[in-house]
């Protein structure tokens, strides 16, 4: 399953364009090999603006939900796409050097027929955490451990004297 929506980025800009829609995650093919499974889907919206500096760009903003693989357990880890970001637009190569020596901001190369959905799997690529585990007691992995550790607790606490103790008390 493909989906693609191709846009002339400097066209869209002059047109104040704004688009937005659904993408199923099963559809962007190149996240698939961080992915636990392909299920859920991300909403997504893209505008044409000028920045601060009458420079062309895009403003996109993707949400929703992918599957991980936890580092640890290599279970599923549920990972919330939030993004917003302005990729300014550059016309030439030249132009994407010079911006690229901005940190202050991205850029990409405007190229007539763009495809949105490639530059948003991009993106989502680009913010994944270089290691994703689940948050201690969440992981299956720290669960074998927490139950390991609670089973020598008791036998710890189980003190002989403690049941008679219990019982002379409610006498
Ligand atoms: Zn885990």
């Amino acid at each position: 399953m493909s989906v693609s929506f191709v846009i002339d980025p400097l066209d869209f800009v002059q047109n104040t364009g704004i688009h937005h829609g659904k993408i199923p995650v099963d559809a962007l093919v190149r996240l698939h090999d961080f992915l636990f499974d392909k299920e859920g889907e991300l909403i997504y919206q893209i505008s044409g603006q000028f920045d601060k500096h009458e420079k062309p760009g895009l403003h996109l903003e993707i949400k929703g939900k992918i599957h991980l693989i936890c580092q640890r357990c290599l279970g599923k880890l549920v990972h919330t796409v939030d993004l917003q970001t302005f990729l300014v637009l550059a016309k030439t190569e030249a132009e994407l050097d010079q911006a690229d020596e901005d940190d202050s901001a991205d850029a990409i190369l405007s190229t007539p027929s763009m495809d949105v959905v490639s530059l948003i799997e991009d993106e989502i690529i680009l913010s994944l955490p270089i290691s994703s585990c689940h948050t201690e007691g969440e992981c299956s992995a720290q669960e074998l451990e927490s139950i390991k550790d609670s089973l020598t607790s008791k036998t710890q606490s189980a003190h002989p004297f403690a049941a008679l103790l219990a019982l002379k008390k409610t006498n």
